[in-house]
């Protein structure tokens, strides 16, 4: 069967967003979709998996309630669904950049660019282009030349910006995140900052890459993406692999879950890695007594130990 992977997003005010979560989920399992919607006072964030069928009285659904009858889809072919549940929940922000003073992008936001413009702003010798998204999305892949803000998780990323503002001064901006959402707020962040040149990419990575045009040209890597695709393709023309695995450095665009339930951290690695090192992304982490990669292959303590001495390490019981 065919299916789809719609994702979404409109800042709208919404009066009574409690109430409006809870129908929307209600309706989302009537029809049979599986996904993560966020709703909120300003808004709606989702990815649906869905059916054609599905995904298409959805969308029709959408088009007639009167807050989202201009709603941009974009819809992506899937195998499968993309999530195991469908979840809607009131958040008080529908993307959250943790910014002291929060953004309206109805009010203020950066200068939309279409992929096309994008592509050529991108290449003037006078912009600098800027990755909104976190640090495991920009590993996996990014526009080439990008910079990745030097920050552990967005909410450390406006003091960074003030640090390096005479880097930015004169320039013309440019950002870009997964479908556009992160930048309407961040681009607005940044023209109160004081910078006036700044652009953002209208629809994001994902309509970049669909673009007839440019075909997802200057993008290395692949993109990350918050359901169980983990990453899609954006460079129609070239395919170049940027991530590098957590192991051993060697080109790699695989990503696992540590197997200690507690750590749980994203980390690149081959096949083979994953088996030499038990998915575990430290020493504690491989010895940790709960690690999944051990339950699931029913390692016994002899073959544990040896997995361990040949990286050269030991199992040392506490
Ligand atoms: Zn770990």
């Amino acid at each position: 069967m065919d299916y789809r992977v719609l994702l979404y997003y409109k800042y709208v005010p919404i009066e009574d967003p409690e109430t409006l979560t809870k129908e929307h989920l209600k309706f989302c399992k009537e029809l049979g979709l599986k996904g993560r919607i966020h709703i909120g006072a300003e808004g709606i964030n989702g990815t649906v998996s869905g059916t054609v069928e599905q995904t298409d009285a959805y969308m029709a659904a959408m088009r007639e309630h009167p807050l989202f009858s201009d709603m941009v889809f974009k819809i992506d072919e899937a195998e499968g669904h993309a999530f195991k549940k469908m979840h809607v929940r009131h958040r008080k922000q529908i993307v959250n950049l943790s910014l002291e003073e929060d953004v309206n992008p109805n009010e203020l936001t950066g200068n939309y660019l279409e992929p096309k413009e994008f592509f050529e702003k991108m290449q003037d010798h006078n912009t600098i282009v800027i990755d909104v998204r976190n640090d495991y999305e920009y590993d996996l892949g990014h526009f080439r030349g990008a910079v990745r803000p030097d920050v552990k998780t967005f909410r450390d990323t406006p003091e960074w910006f003030r640090k390096n503002k005479d880097k930015f001064e004169g320039k013309t901006i440019l950002t870009y995140c997964t479908g556009g959402i992160r930048c309407e707020k961040f681009s607005g962040w940044l023209k109160r900052e004081g910078f006036e040149d700044v652009h953002q990419l209208h629809g994001g990575i994902v309509t970049y890459g669909k673009d007839p045009e440019v075909k997802g040209q200057l993008w290395d890597g692949k993109c990350y993406v918050f359901d169980e695709r983990i990453s899609v393709p954006v460079n129609q023309v070239e395919h170049v692999i940027v991530a590098r695995d957590y192991f051993d450095g060697q080109p790699c665009e695989r990503y696992v879950n540590c197997a200690n339930p507690e750590c749980n951290k994203q980390i690149i690695c081959s096949e083979e890695n994953e088996h030499k090192y038990l998915r575990g992304c430290t020493h504690e982490c491989r010895v940790h007594p709960r690690n999944l990669y051990v339950k699931e292959h029913g390692l016994t303590e002899a073959q544990i130990k040896e997995r361990l001495a040949a990286i050269g390490e030991e199992l040392v019981h506490a």
